[in-house]
């Protein structure tokens, strides 16, 4: 009989895992708490609007082709992460559809440009859009001399780009050795120092300072605190594109379930899992530090047991140790460390739809639109945990590609705002509504989205209590634990546990960290260490297709 994995929690990190541990021969079952798989990138159906409630930039494609090449006998673990032919020295944003053969049987992924909008506060704007050319035309518009520092930017950051994802993107930090052995790295490349000081050298001017800088909040980092390594979004951005899954990234979820299930793969939704249950270990070959317990199964809300040779939580860390594994079951993973560790910020997010006019909008499919303060606001937000009064948000207005996510007639957008996380204190129940207010407002005043109270078809907004109360985030992080240096790499919890043998972690709270790409490198590395320890469990694509002849 096949070996059972369970997977807590219906996220792209799950659900990649499980499509990876399905191909690889186990009898795979995703539990998830809510109606519809997704997690942070949840589908919201509103009078006759489509929203995505969370991701909406895809970068490097290749990784979602990876997914929907699989066959149950082909999990591609052993396969080169970084095959010869997608690298180079040009740009290599797709043509019209990207997606691979077998991509696009599930799901229509197409290029989006320019990448974003950046708006400064003065009402300027910086279109970054990979292209070497218009990059630096709109640098010398800005500071003629940051021409010179953003060569020397990019070289820095294209090294930190090499080493950092394509050698090293994958490489699981399971031991203080194997984290020891990039530290040396880490220096040569200046990769330690923030990234927010890292941009600054190369830059004299404030704006493009932020422009350089501002892509990590995308994951849940402060530019101030996140480890240099992170300038290598800038190039992973640049090198395979920014992209945009058509009907939203709620069809790309919708991709991964159906290939999941054609897999031979089961989800279970409307279920919440309230145990992770262990025994004894007795001579269980799995891994695990100092482990005596390995996982056995979970127990879900309504008392189904569900029995498993492998658990994997994509759920929250806190969440996952704190309240789902008995207390004598953790030693690593424990109540200190949870209460000391660093949470990334919370959102609200707004989610309206509005009457378009004869006027076309002035803005692309992605706008960051940056407030008067930067530092000073990102402080508030991360460190005092104060609600400021002024803000920055990044706006995305999908039906400028896609106008099927509306009504006729109508646009379907979001607008995203970081704000601390539940820590702060503030209670949100009562500010919430005002200050939603207030970010719609401006949006019409600033001429941004000119009339927009009066063309409002719907609208309705989340807060840090959303991601608390619905999707189990300590304090109602929006990204899982904080990628500071010292959450990172060997810090950041292990996605095969140190506590209880059988039993791993996926998804943002895992290394390498958040972000939908990451969540799927996580996904891989993940499968990679249930391979390794459960090695007996390996059909091959002979044995597969002989079981579905019969
Ligand atoms: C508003 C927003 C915008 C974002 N934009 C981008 C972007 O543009 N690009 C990008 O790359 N990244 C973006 N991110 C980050 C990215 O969405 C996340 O890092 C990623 O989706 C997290 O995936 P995950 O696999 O870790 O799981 P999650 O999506 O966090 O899913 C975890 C799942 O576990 C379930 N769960 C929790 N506890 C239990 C339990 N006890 N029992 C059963 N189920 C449980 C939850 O219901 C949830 O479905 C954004 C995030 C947000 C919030």
């Amino acid at each position: 009989m096949a070996k059972k994995a369970v997977i807590i929690g219906a996220g792209i990190g799950g659900l990649s895992l499980a499509m990876r541990l399905q191909a690889r021969g186990f009898d795979t079952t995703v539990v998830d708490k809510l109606d519809k798989p997704g997690g942070r990138a949840y589908v919201r159906e509103q009078d006759g609007f489509t929203f995505d409630m969370g991701p909406t930039v895809l970068t490097v494609p290749h990784f979602i082709e990876e997914l929907f090449a699989l066959e149950r006998g082909d999990d591609g673990l052993s396969d080169n992460d970084f095959p010869p032919e997608l690298l180079g020295d040009d740009v290599r944003i797709r043509e019209g559809n990207s997606g691979g053969p077998r991509t696009s049987e599930y799901v229509n992924i197409r290029p989006i440009l320019p990448f974003y909008r950046i708006y400064f506060d003065d009402q300027t704007y910086f279109d970054y859009n990979g292209d070497h050319e218009s990059t630096i035309e709109q640098i010398h518009a800005i500071e003629p001399r940051d021409v010179e520092g953003y060569h020397k930017f990019h070289a820095a950051a294209r090294a930190v780009f090499e080493r950092g994802f394509l050698e090293l993107g994958y490489t699981y930090f399971g031991s203080v050795s194997s984290m020891i052995s990039v530290v040396p790295d880490l220096f040569r490349l200046d990769a330690v120092r923030n990234l927010f000081r890292f941009t600054s050298k190369y830059f004299i001017s404030d704006k493009l300072r932020q422009v350089f800088s501002f892509e990590t909040l995308l994951v849940g980092g402060n530019p101030l605190a996140v480890p240099a390594i992170y300038s290598m979004i800038h190039f992973v951005e640049k090198t395979w594109g920014i992209h945009y899954a058509m009907g939203g990234t709620g069809a790309l979820i919708k991709g991964m379930v159906k290939k999941f299930e054609e897999l031979g793969g089961t989800l279970i939704l409307n279920e919440e899992v309230s145990k992770i249950e262990t025994a004894d270990k007795q001579g269980n070959p799995a891994k695990g530090w100092f482990t005596t317990r390995y996982a056995k199964g979970v127990t879900l809300g309504s008392g189904t047991f569900l029995p498993a040779d492998v658990v994997a939580s994509n759920a929250d860390w806190a969440h996952t140790y704190m309240d789902l594994v008995d207390k004598k079951d953790r030693f690593w993973n424990n109540k200190p460390r949870a209460k000391l560790s660093k949470y990334s910020m919370s959102l609200v997010v707004i989610y309206f739809g509005f009457k378009k006019t004869d006027v076309p909008l002035d803005l692309q499919h992605h706008n960051i639109i940056l407030g008067p303060r930067y530092e000073a606001l990102l402080n508030e937000i991360f460190e005092k945990k104060i609600l400021s009064k002024d803000f920055s948000q990044y706006l995305h207005i999908p039906t400028l590609t896609d106008p099927q996510l509306a009504p006729e007639g109508c646009h379907s957008a979001y607008t995203l705002i970081p704000v601390p996380h539940n820590g702060s204190g503030l209670d949100w129940s009562t500010i919430g509504p005002g200050f939603v207010d207030k970010i719609l407002q401006f949006l019409d005043d600033r001429g941004y989205i000119p009339g927009l109270m009066d063309r409002l078809v719907t609208k309705s907004f989340i807060t840090p209590d959303y991601f608390e109360g619905r999707l189990n985030s300590l304090y109602g992080n929006a990204f899982g634990l904080e990628p500071v240096l010292r959450q990172s790499a060997w810090f950041r919890p292990h996605n095969r546990s140190e506590d209880i043998a059988n039993l791993y972690m996926v998804g943002a709270n895992a290394q390498p960290g958040a972000g939908t790409p990451s969540v799927m490198m996580s996904a891989k590395m993940t499968a990679r260490c249930v391979a390794e320890d459960h090695p007996d469990v390996q059909v091959s694509l002979d044995e597969s297709t002989v079981a579905a002849a019969k």
